[in-house]
Protein backbone atom coordinates (compact mmCIF):
# COMPACT_ATOMS: atom_id res chain seq x y z
CA UNK A 1 0.00 0.00 0.00
CA UNK A 2 1.63 3.44 -1.13
CA UNK A 3 1.30 5.84 2.00
CA UNK A 4 -0.77 8.73 1.48
CA UNK A 5 0.06 12.08 0.15
CA UNK A 6 -0.93 14.82 2.49
CA UNK A 7 -2.85 16.99 0.22
CA UNK A 8 -1.23 20.27 -0.17
CA UNK A 9 -2.43 23.53 1.30
CA UNK A 10 -1.73 27.17 1.43
CA UNK A 11 -2.82 30.41 3.04
CA UNK A 12 -5.48 32.25 2.11
CA UNK A 13 -3.87 35.55 1.28
CA UNK A 14 -7.22 37.54 2.57
CA UNK A 15 -8.58 35.59 5.95
CA UNK A 16 -5.22 33.40 6.32
CA UNK A 17 -7.36 30.17 6.57
CA UNK A 18 -4.81 27.25 5.48
CA UNK A 19 -7.28 25.63 2.59
CA UNK A 20 -6.60 23.12 -0.53
CA UNK A 21 -4.22 24.14 -2.82
CA UNK A 22 -6.00 24.01 -5.29
CA UNK A 23 -6.62 25.40 -9.54
CA UNK A 24 -10.01 26.91 -9.14
CA UNK A 25 -12.69 29.74 -9.74
CA UNK A 26 -12.67 32.24 -7.31
CA UNK A 27 -15.01 35.65 -7.70
CA UNK A 28 -14.02 38.32 -10.02
CA UNK A 29 -12.84 41.20 -7.50
CA UNK A 30 -12.83 39.02 -4.10
CA UNK A 31 -9.24 38.02 -4.08
CA UNK A 32 -9.66 34.39 -1.62
CA UNK A 33 -8.04 31.51 -2.67
CA UNK A 34 -9.30 29.20 -4.79
CA UNK A 35 -9.53 27.00 -1.85
CA UNK A 36 -11.32 29.82 0.36
CA UNK A 37 -13.68 30.37 -2.11
CA UNK A 38 -14.68 26.80 -2.77
CA UNK A 39 -15.43 26.13 0.99
CA UNK A 40 -17.07 29.38 0.81
CA UNK A 41 -19.45 27.89 -1.63
CA UNK A 42 -19.82 24.45 0.53
CA UNK A 43 -20.94 26.35 3.18
CA UNK A 44 -23.74 28.10 1.48
CA UNK A 45 -24.70 24.61 -0.44
CA UNK A 46 -24.68 23.11 2.82
CA UNK A 47 -26.95 25.69 4.61
CA UNK A 48 -29.33 25.62 2.11
CA UNK A 49 -29.86 21.86 2.18
CA UNK A 50 -30.20 21.64 5.93
CA UNK A 51 -31.80 25.06 6.81
CA UNK A 52 -33.57 26.86 4.06
CA UNK A 53 -32.32 30.37 4.06
CA UNK A 54 -31.84 31.01 7.69
CA UNK A 55 -30.85 34.84 9.59
CA UNK A 56 -27.48 33.74 9.35
CA UNK A 57 -27.11 33.73 5.17
CA UNK A 58 -26.64 37.27 4.78
CA UNK A 59 -24.50 37.75 7.72
CA UNK A 60 -21.79 34.87 6.60
CA UNK A 61 -22.15 36.42 2.93
CA UNK A 62 -21.00 39.87 4.91
CA UNK A 63 -18.79 38.48 6.60
CA UNK A 64 -16.72 36.55 3.75
CA UNK A 65 -16.63 39.50 1.59
CA UNK A 66 -15.86 42.21 4.21
CA UNK A 67 -12.94 39.74 4.96
CA UNK A 68 -11.59 39.89 1.35
CA UNK A 69 -11.24 43.02 0.64
CA UNK A 70 -9.29 43.70 -2.73
CA UNK A 71 -6.95 46.35 -3.42
CA UNK A 72 -9.72 49.05 -4.25
CA UNK A 73 -9.00 49.55 -7.61
CA UNK A 74 -12.24 48.65 -8.56
CA UNK A 75 -15.23 50.32 -7.70
CA UNK A 76 -16.67 47.05 -7.43
CA UNK A 77 -14.76 46.31 -4.54
CA UNK A 78 -14.83 49.05 -3.01
CA UNK A 79 -18.19 49.10 -3.01
CA UNK A 80 -18.59 45.52 -1.71
CA UNK A 81 -16.35 46.08 1.38
CA UNK A 82 -18.24 49.41 2.08
CA UNK A 83 -21.54 47.49 1.48
CA UNK A 84 -21.27 43.93 3.62
CA UNK A 85 -19.30 46.17 6.28
CA UNK A 86 -22.50 48.31 6.60
CA UNK A 87 -24.77 45.16 6.83
CA UNK A 88 -22.75 43.85 9.30
CA UNK A 89 -23.16 47.62 11.27
CA UNK A 90 -26.87 46.70 11.09
CA UNK A 91 -26.85 43.15 11.92
CA UNK A 92 -24.52 43.33 14.86
CA UNK A 93 -24.42 47.13 16.37
CA UNK A 94 -28.10 47.81 15.46
CA UNK A 95 -29.13 44.25 16.25
CA UNK A 96 -31.52 44.57 13.23
CA UNK A 97 -32.91 41.87 11.51
CA UNK A 98 -31.64 40.50 8.28
CA UNK A 99 -34.36 41.47 6.40
CA UNK A 100 -34.23 45.05 6.84
CA UNK A 101 -30.47 44.72 7.44
CA UNK A 102 -30.34 43.80 3.71
CA UNK A 103 -32.74 46.76 2.48
CA UNK A 104 -29.93 49.32 4.38
CA UNK A 105 -27.17 47.44 2.07
CA UNK A 106 -29.28 47.81 -1.17
CA UNK A 107 -29.78 51.31 -0.40
CA UNK A 108 -26.22 52.42 0.15
CA UNK A 109 -25.16 50.09 -3.19
CA UNK A 110 -28.22 52.05 -4.99
CA UNK A 111 -27.69 55.82 -3.29
CA UNK A 112 -23.91 56.13 -4.00
CA UNK A 113 -22.26 56.84 -6.96
CA UNK A 114 -18.62 55.85 -5.29
CA UNK A 115 -17.02 54.37 -2.30
CA UNK A 116 -13.72 55.10 -0.65
CA UNK A 117 -10.96 52.51 -0.14
CA UNK A 118 -11.44 51.40 3.15
CA UNK A 119 -8.25 49.14 4.51
CA UNK A 120 -7.81 47.44 7.21
CA UNK A 121 -5.02 48.30 10.09
CA UNK A 122 -5.32 44.79 11.77
CA UNK A 123 -7.06 41.45 11.03
CA UNK A 124 -8.21 39.70 9.63
CA UNK A 125 -9.60 38.28 12.41
CA UNK A 126 -9.47 35.00 14.58
CA UNK A 127 -11.88 33.40 12.41
CA UNK A 128 -12.60 32.81 9.45
CA UNK A 129 -15.10 30.66 7.04
CA UNK A 130 -13.83 27.73 8.01
CA UNK A 131 -15.52 28.09 11.46
CA UNK A 132 -18.82 27.39 9.50
CA UNK A 133 -18.16 24.06 8.52
CA UNK A 134 -19.37 21.39 11.00
CA UNK A 135 -21.97 23.22 13.16
CA UNK A 136 -24.58 20.36 14.52
CA UNK A 137 -27.75 22.20 14.35
CA UNK A 138 -28.99 25.93 13.34
CA UNK A 139 -28.60 27.39 16.86
CA UNK A 140 -24.95 26.04 16.67
CA UNK A 141 -24.77 27.31 12.95
CA UNK A 142 -26.12 30.91 13.99
CA UNK A 143 -23.92 31.27 16.71
CA UNK A 144 -20.76 30.47 15.09
CA UNK A 145 -22.02 33.03 12.17
CA UNK A 146 -22.18 35.64 14.88
CA UNK A 147 -18.82 35.08 16.38
CA UNK A 148 -17.01 34.99 13.24
CA UNK A 149 -18.88 38.04 12.09
CA UNK A 150 -18.15 40.05 15.21
CA UNK A 151 -14.50 38.85 14.80
CA UNK A 152 -14.55 40.50 11.31
CA UNK A 153 -15.96 43.43 12.41
CA UNK A 154 -13.59 44.05 15.08
CA UNK A 155 -10.87 44.00 12.55
CA UNK A 156 -12.37 46.85 10.59
CA UNK A 157 -12.50 48.87 13.70
CA UNK A 158 -10.41 51.90 12.02
CA UNK A 159 -13.50 52.52 9.86
CA UNK A 160 -16.21 51.71 12.46
CA UNK A 161 -17.46 55.67 12.27
CA UNK A 162 -17.40 55.86 8.67
CA UNK A 163 -19.76 53.11 8.50
CA UNK A 164 -21.81 54.12 11.14
CA UNK A 165 -22.45 57.55 9.75
CA UNK A 166 -23.25 56.37 6.31
CA UNK A 167 -25.99 53.81 7.64
CA UNK A 168 -27.44 56.28 10.22
CA UNK A 169 -28.05 59.18 6.99
CA UNK A 170 -30.00 56.48 5.41
CA UNK A 171 -31.63 55.23 7.88
CA UNK A 172 -32.80 58.68 9.23
CA UNK A 173 -34.96 58.70 6.22
ZN1 LIG B 1 -10.08 33.39 2.65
Amino acid sequence: MEASVPPATTRCAQCRAVVADIDGPVHTYVPSAPGCWQIFGEVQANELQRFGYPPAHRLIVDAYMAQHPGDGSDRRDRQSVFAHLAGLYARLELDLAAERAGQIVRRIVSRRADFPILRRDRGPGELTIQHMVGARDQADYEARAQDWAQSVWRSWTVHHSTVAAAVQALTAD
